[in-house]
């Protein structure tokens, strides 16, 4: 297979909002629910993405949409090349086996009355492709697999402590043979000794059964160990994307590294004691914040992200190393902007009227403004994806991308090199076309 196992593009899960008897009588319409509001990633086949952000961000409600388990209300979702929102009854059945999921709680999520074998087997049994005896036999390998005994097969769930039932959970989920499972916090309501277990068990798994995982977490520390890409969720977005190593060493986005300054040192279970870096409630998903969903929270919020909502910056060398942060640039550097109006075929010379564009470069205090510019004609569209970086020469690279092609202007060194400067505007001194 080319290309991505699982695809998902802008999607969108809303929950429609509940009136109150109050609201009612007086014929209030109550705003939806925002629980996933424009979601993009990919999971290549074999790897394991985290989805990682604090309660409430829309975690689950994503990994539920993207099986299925819940309508999306917008956006795009494409399993193994087939768009997964327009399959018949017959590719869903089939779907429905090959992408399964381990949910949070082991108490709650088996149900007390059915034996450890019937609970693993009941989705052979709702498909029904084997009779019962090829149930038993494929329940007792699985039971084996997970690191329980076979003899346990006729035990109820009491009978197992926490760390067996996620064992069986997992079973359960590995039953139909899929190659794509969600997990959704399965060790955030384990002891921590039990917790190293189950992720060995969940790699162990991947290996033997060339499983690709969708891995939720509300804690990073978690994610570290067994996923490969993380990506960040705040509010029903996703604000950083990168490689697990990349992202835990040089996080872009400031509520990633919030997540990261606040990773316990001694796992407390406390999820505010966790977050206690971060000011400030997380905003209602019915109402959410303009701008960048993240400023009232945010350190180092300026008055463009009250404003404007920052669009995805690369922030590193792989493809993947996104944040939507106007800081999330190279080290200290960020930019304030006013919205351009959105006319993608507007050449340069006409958008630029429009824009007001100054980069800031602290400690240095230097100011590039687009009205510098202004004498500049060029053909091509304009995308809000402006990226700064300080070159070896230190100078200012300030990268424009429009959809063709990539403009680079280069501002003079002498400026950069200065410290403490007042704000003034450098002249645009080189342009070239590049790439
Ligand atoms: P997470 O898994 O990150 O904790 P969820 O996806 O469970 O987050 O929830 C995201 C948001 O959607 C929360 O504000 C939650 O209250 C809301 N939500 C979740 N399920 C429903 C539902 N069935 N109806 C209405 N709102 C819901
Ligand atoms: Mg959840």
């Amino acid at each position: 297979m080319s290309g991505p196992l699982l695809s998902v593009k802008d999607l969108k899960k809303y929950y429609a909002g509940d009136r109150s008897i109050i609201d009612r009588l007086v014929g209030e319409e109550v705003d939806s629910v925002k629980a996933v509001d424009g979601v993009s990633f990919e999971v290549a086949e074999g790897e394991t993405l985290g989805l990682v952000g604090e309660s409430g961000c829309g975690k689950s409600t994503t990994g539920e949409t993207v099986l299925r388990l819940r309508e999306a209300t917008d956006g795009q979702i494409t399993y193994d090349g087939q768009n997964l929102l327009e399959m018949s009854d017959t590719e869903l059945t089939t779907f429905r086996r090959r992408a399964q999921i381990v949910f949070q709680d082991p108490f709650s999520s088996l149900d007390p009355r059915m034996t450890a074998g019937a609970i693993i087997s009941e989705g052979l049994r709702v498909h029904g492709t084997e009779d019962a005896s090829q149930r038993r036999e494929t329940a007792l390998d699985l039971l084996e697999n997970v690191g329980l005994s076979p003899d346990q097969i006729d035990r109820y769930p009491h009978e197992f402590s926490g760390g067996q039932r996620q064992r069986i959970g997992i079973a359960r989920a590995l039953a139909v043979d899929p190659d794509f499972v969600v997990l959704d916090e399965p060790v955030s309501a384990l002891d921590v000794s039990v917790q190293a277990q189950i992720l060995n068990l969940l790699e162990d798994l991947q290996e033997q059964f060339d499983l690709t995982y969708l891995f939720i977490a509300h804690n990073l520390s978690v994610v570290r160990h067994i996923c490969d890409r993380v990506a960040v969720m705040y509010l029903g977005e996703i604000v950083e994307t990168g490689p697990v190593d990349e992202l835990f060493e040089d996080p872009a986005h400031p509520y990633t590294r919030a997540l990261l300054s606040s990773v316990p040192r001694v796992r407390s279970d406390s999820r505010e004691e966790e977050f206690a870096t971060l000011p400030g409630d997380v905003p209602s998903p019915r109402n959410p914040p303009a701008g960048c969903r993240f400023h009232t929270r945010c350190p180092k919020a300026r008055v463009a992200c009250r404003e404007t909502a920052p669009p995805a910056y690369d922030v590193g060398a792989s493809d993947d190393r996104v944040a939507t942060c106007f800081r999330a640039d190279a080290d200290h550097l960020y930019w304030d902007s006013e919205p351009i109006a959105e006319n993608p075929n507007r050449s340069w010379g006409r958008v630029n009227k429009k824009l007001n564009l100054s980069a800031i470069v602290a400690p240095q205090l230097l100011a590039v403004s687009a009205e510098s510019m202004t004498h500049l004609s060029l053909p091509g569209v304009i995308h809000l994806n402006c990226r700064l970086s300080v070159d070896r020469e230190r100078r200012l690279l300030f990268t424009i991308r429009p959809v063709h092609r990539t403009i680079r202007i280069t501002t003079a060194r002498s400026v950069i090199a200065g410290t403490r400067q007042p704000a003034r505007r450098p002249r645009v001194d080189t342009l070239t076309d590049a790439i």
